[in-house]
């Protein structure tokens, strides 16, 4: 949530119509060129045939760790699997990393990023400034996104989070906000430009329903239950204009199994974020006793679908939305959230629980893309936090806890960004990406995570 300062500039995106002419030499190339040719990836190469005339892939599952930076990964490993075990989301060969830096309404650099500006920059292929989704620095105009452009090139789209869906990450696919603030009707301070009354789109839940992804699964109800205070649905619940436009709305697990898939499904599983999965002692200054962390969360409805629950579910109703004709597929993007909710709060059990939530979501995807070998895969984050793993007879000046793993060592964590009684904050540090499928191999090396944007585009065959 921690924001820095705004200013504008240089044009980083890769906008889709320029890749055009790249796309069709793809498309005309071997398949082992497109498929996957990173080195130590063969399992993969040549899976996914080349079709001339369309696109490399049918589908892209993007699968954002918010706040997932290398430390806080190789933390929820060394707990669960073992420093020398491995994560789902450690299988997939191709890998490269990429910048996550924002900018100001001037277009400088701004070297730490928030979610808003993070996920504007894959969902648009612009970087923006914090707090901003999906509109320009400077100019504070709206950017087309992945979503819009997948749903108008005739795909199916579909979102998922552990956050309310109105959250910035989720809403950079939908809506086009000055502030990330500015959730639902009765949240618009921040976003004067943005209000139906002074002709803007409305707040994040009315562009949502607007730009009708046919899944929609996380938290956010209460946002769903303000109402709208101008434009055809005045008067009514966001909820209302949801289902007036077509939505079956389902509130847990039992619900979201029983959906059609001949309507779009909006998943709200809470209030706002969904509760974590793991609970235990926050790190404190001095450090705390070793602890092992608690793996069931009793304020956890039993209902709650899990990320891996809600991402299956996802996939099914997308599979069978899947164009016959064009054998067009969709585009769906998965967020485990918490993962910085709680690195923010110097948590590490629910940080580390909702890193493994996440990989348990990372490994449906990738079972699905083995069944679909037209799917592309790509796993990242959109900044790295707060987390350090230090020597255990270290004496660290911030917070910190010792976990006992599950291999038995000890494990110090430190949070050292802000005192405490403060919040964690992000850190401007490179960020992990990988992928598995068609075009993976563009995530090689090190990129401005603006270039997500192209890559899918490209295997889209977005213009
Ligand atoms: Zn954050």
């Amino acid at each position: 949530m921690s924001r820095t300062s705004t200013h504008r500039g240089r044009r980083w995106a890769r906008r889709c119509a320029a890749l055009a002419t790249a796309l069709l030499v793809l498309v005309t190339l071997p398949a082992a060129s497109t498929a996957d040719g990173a080195g130590g990836a063969d399992r993969d190469r040549g899976r996914a045939k080349t079709v001339p005339g369309r696109a490399p892939a049918d589908n892209v599952i993007l699968l954002i760790g918010d706040g997932m930076g290398d430390a806080e990964i190789t933390a929820a490993r060394d707990y669960s699997v073992g420093a020398a075990g491995r994560l789902a989301l450690d299988t997939l060969a191709t890998t490269g990393r990429r910048t996550t830096f924002s900018v100001d309404e001037r277009g400088r650099p701004v070297y730490v990023t928030d979610s808003a500006a993070g996920a504007t920059a894959w969902a648009t292929g612009r970087r923006t400034v914090n707090g901003r989704v999906s509109k320009t620095p400077g100019t504070n105009r709206p950017l087309p996104t992945l979503l819009e452009k997948a749903r108008r090139h005739g795909y199916a789209t579909g979102s998922v989070t552990t956050a309310s869906v109105a959250d910035a990450t989720p809403a950079a696919l939908t809506a086009h906000v000055t502030d990330r603030s500015c959730k639902g009707p009765a949240d618009m301070a921040e976003c004067p430009a943005d209000t139906r009354a002074a002709g803007g789109a409305g707040s994040v839940v009315e562009q949502t329903v607007a730009a009708r992804p046919d899944v929609l699964l996380g938290g956010g109800a209460d946002h769903f239950a303000q109402t709208v205070t101008d434009g055809p649905y005045r008067g009514r619940t966001v909820l209302e204009q949801a289902r007036a436009a077509g939505y079956q709305v389902v509130r847990d697990r039992a619900e979201l199994a029983a959906a059609r898939t001949d309507r779009p499904v909006l998943g709200l599983f809470a209030p706002d974020y969904l509760p974590v999965e793991w609970t235990g002692a926050p790190a404190a200054p001095g450090g705390t006793a070793p602890q092992r962390c608690a793996v069931r969360n009793p304020a956890r409805p039993g209902g709650t679908p899990t990320l891996a629950e809600s991402t299956r579910a996802a996939l099914g109703q997308l599979t069978a939305r899947r164009d016959r004709a064009t054998g067009k597929g969709f585009l769906l993007q998965v967020e485990g959230a918490s993962i910085d909710d709680r690195a923010h709060e110097a948590d590490p059990c629910g940080q580390i629980g909702e890193t493994l939530a996440f990989d348990r979501a990372v490994a449906v995807a990738l079972a699905y893309a083995a069944h679909h070998p037209r799917t592309l895969v790509i796993v990242t984050a959109d900044h790295g936090h707060a987390t350090q793993i230090l020597p255990d007879d270290a004496r660290p000046a911030g917070l910190s806890t010792t976990l006992v793993t599950d291999e038995g060592g000890r494990m110090l964590l430190g949070y050292a960004t802000a005192g405490p009684g403060g919040t964690q904050e992000h850190t401007g540090v490179t960020v992990p990406v990988a992928a598995r499928g068609p075009l993976a191999h563009r995530v090689l090396g090190l990129r401005g995570n603006t270039e997500l944007f192209g890559t899918v585009c490209a295997a889209l065959g977005l213009r």
